[in-house]
């Protein structure tokens, strides 16, 4: 466990379990979506979802995280002290049958013993453009994307092999999942890279992999990702693509077996399929 370095201000809330003074700390009033950690040690303590406004001036949570927060009779003999149960740091107090909410219990705690980590939120994009081991590859590689994995979609047949898709016959189209960081790469920057690591003007083929599994779709999630589908492909038509990608809404997908998962990083080699042709200015 790596201890934060406190300021007097933290090291004497703490350490010598002090009190902030009421409605001065930063987190009375604070209403984000995230995890409330401990300042000196990082671990997680209360969810963003047990916060409620008391009106006491300090943060109030209605319940810890499962065993992260340890109640201990207060030096004054009254009062129960809580404090982190991961590096002993004081929080603050726990008070019960205020009434406040359905949980009725208060954990008062000082700001200065809390950090806070915003929810992160994750976007979601399916492409299809020829073999997934060229299409995970390329995209893995774009900043902001956190995961990708290859799979299939768009068929009839329920939890379908890689045999059974190489037959043509499921109706599925290889396809990847991505999931990203929209702080950091917006869906369109992602779909604007789909069009330029596959030719989206091979009908049911991407280079020497024949077939309607290898075919060229943008499965959407909502409206939102249909419109910059669309209108991408409207700007590559505009300069002279006979495009055939089709923009269609997602269905259920699933991921392809272990094996087929960062082919080229576990194996070495090189997409034979995909590569970068820039096509957006
Ligand atoms: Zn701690």
């Amino acid at each position: 466990m790596q201890w934060r370095p406190l300021s007097p201000e933290e090291e004497a809330v703490i350490v010598h379990k002090g009190t902030e003074r009421p409605f001065t700390g930063k987190f009375v009033g604070h209403h984000e979506d995230g995890t409330y950690t401990c300042r000196r040690c990082g671990a997680k303590l209360f969810d963003s979802s047990a916060k409620f406004e008391s009106g006491c001036g300090w943060p109030s949570f209605d319940t810890a995280l499962p065993g992260v927060v340890r109640e201990q009779p207060d030096a004054d003999g009254r009062r129960v002290e809580i404090v982190c149960a991961a590096c002993g740091g004081h929080l603050g107090h726990v008070f019960r049958g205020e009434g406040f909410t359905d949980r009725d219990t208060r954990h008062c705690v000082n700001s200065v013993s809390l950090d806070f980590a915003p929810r992160q939120q994750v976007g979601t994009a399916y492409f299809a453009g020829g073999c997934f081991w060229g299409v995970e590859h390329l995209l893995q590689q774009q900043a902001g994307v956190l995961s990708v994995t290859s799979g299939y979609m768009g068929g009839q047949t329920k939890s379908p092999t890689y045999p059974d898709v190489c037959t043509g016959l499921t109706g599925h189209a290889e396809t990847v999942k991505v999931e990203f960081d929209p702080s950091r790469v917006s869906y369109e920057a992602l779909a604007k890279l789909f069009f330029e690591i596959h030719d989206p003007t091979q009908a049911d083929g991407q280079g020497p992999d024949l077939g309607n599994q290898y075919r060229s779709v943008v499965f959407v999630l909502d409206a939102e990702q249909r419109r910059i589908a669309q209108q991408l492909i409207l700007m590559l038509e505009r300069k002279g693509l006979d495009v055939v990608t089709q923009v269609v809404d997602a269905g259920e997908f699933f991921p392809a077996e272990d094996y087929h998962q960062d082919y080229y990083v576990r194996t070495g080699k090189q997409p034979y399929c995909h590569m970068r042709v820039k096509r957006f200015d």
